[in-house]
């Protein structure tokens, strides 16, 4: 069996074979999964310095050389690299002295750091399967994003507690600002909210468990909505990224949600994290700064705070390292321009506008296939992954030591 790093769910049934770099034959995949297995073999990196080949000892030399002159490098992306290339990865942070930051710091980050710190009761998907009666899609659509969501755990198996499923003991309730594809296919609410309307979206709720009219245009759906809330047994929310967009510095009116819905009946938080391994750095950065990301380790000790995210951090830093992710396409025009302009070392198994734009190039073994490692599900379990097949290339991890042995 192989697992699927397509997203946070990490599958673990996957059957896949090759044929001369091609999937030939497949079982368990979703549609998301199928395109990450079958794009595997495109576009492969080459080790390149300035747009030239180079050997691969000449890249990771190159790089060490970057980083080592650089008076503030930025080590950033990690959310699809391995646990084990994830602490490598710090170690070299620290070594440097330089700022680390992952993707969650302008996503999941917030809620993250206030599950791990025990302030949000959280649960595994596996609590879900069992005794989940409620689960509540929060700015966020499974269907689309981790089609394998309702399917594995949340609405449609059978479970321990829940043997009549979704046919007659799961309510599924979608929040977001449009009918998701969740909404249509498995929604047996859905509530509207206006776009930046979560936070009084949770008042209403609040006023109504506290048996207050609430302020919102539609009150008999919302005292239905409440009504649904209380007669659960034991309910899951999915926050994804609507959720968290729209809340912004109001997390804290989440918490006093959960709390008081705790009160009443049992409510968990799973975060909708979207990467493969977001979770694993977010924990591993905790346990060792009490952050989950945007660290800087300038100066021998640790520093949180928003400047070292990596939309400012981009800023001020004179060299940068991306690995398991591709900022330039995923982050703001003016962070991308601002990574592009400096020297850019890209750690890569694939061709991306990240490894286009780098002065360095390092090509590494796919996580999954190629690499074995540990990653971290969404819900916090920890997930081992043996290659499924042979490959020369350097893993993130080794490529990451043998940086730090050149330094
Ligand atoms: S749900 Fe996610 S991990 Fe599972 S097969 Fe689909 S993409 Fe892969």
């Amino acid at each position: 069996m192989a697992i699927c790093t397509g997203c946070s769910l990490l599958c673990e049934d996957i059957v896949a074979t090759f044929e001369n770099g091609a999937l030939l034959h497949e079982k368990n995949l979703c549609r998301k999964g199928h395109g990450h297995f079958r794009a595997a073999f495109t576009e492969r990196t080459r080790p390149m310095i300035d747009g030239e080949q180079v050997t691969i000892d000449q890249a990771i030399e190159k790089a060490a050389e970057i980083l080592k002159s650089a008076k503030s490098p930025l080590l950033y992306g990690w959310s699809n690299s391995t646990l084990e290339a994830q602490a490598a990865g710090i170690k070299l942070a620290e070594r440097l002295g330089a700022t680390i930051d992952d993707t969650s710091s302008f996503c999941q980050g917030i809620l993250m750091e206030r599950i791990l710190s025990g302030k949000i009761p959280s649960c595994t998907l596996d609590d879900v399967r069992n005794y989940a009666d409620t689960a509540i899609f929060w700015g966020s659509d499974p269907s689309s994003s981790h089609p394998r969501h309702l399917s594995r755990f949340s609405y449609y198996p059978r479970g321990e507690k829940r043997q009549r499923s979704y046919e007659e003991e799961r309510t599924c309730i979608v929040v977001d600002v449009r009918k998701s594809a969740t909404a249509r296919l498995c929604s047996n609410y859905y509530f509207r909210v206006a776009p930046g309307g979560d936070a009084q979206f949770m008042e209403a709720i609040l006023a109504v468990l506290d048996g207050k009219i609430p302020k919102v245009a539609d009150k008999k759906k919302m005292i239905e909505l409440s009504s649904v809330l209380k007669k659960t047994q034991w309910g899951a929310i999915f926050p994804g990224l609507g959720m968290i967009y729209s809340l912004q510095d109001k997390m804290d009116l989440f918490e006093q949600l959960l709390s008081r819905l705790n009160e009443v009946t049992t409510f968990k938080v799973i975060p909708m994290v979207g990467h493969c391994n977001t979770r694993g750095f977010n924990e591993l950065m905790f346990e060792k700064t009490g952050h989950t990301n945007s660290v800087s380790f300038q100066g021998g000790s640790a520093e949180h705070g928003p400047k070292y995210s990596v939309i400012t951090a981009a800023k001020s830093s004179d060299a940068a390292l991306a690995i398991g992710s591709d900022p330039l396409s995923a982050l703001p025009f003016g962070t991308a321009r601002a990574l592009a302009r400096q020297p850019l070392i890209a750690i890569d198994p694939r061709r991306s506008l990240t490894t286009d734009a780098a002065k360095v190039v390092i090509p590494s073994a796919l996580s999954g296939m190629e690499a074995g490692g540990t990653a971290v599900r969404m819900d916090g379990v920890k997930i081992k992954f043996e290659p499924i097949m042979k490959s020369d290339l350097l893993t993130d991890e080794q490529i990451l030591t043998r940086i730090m042995e050149a330094i």
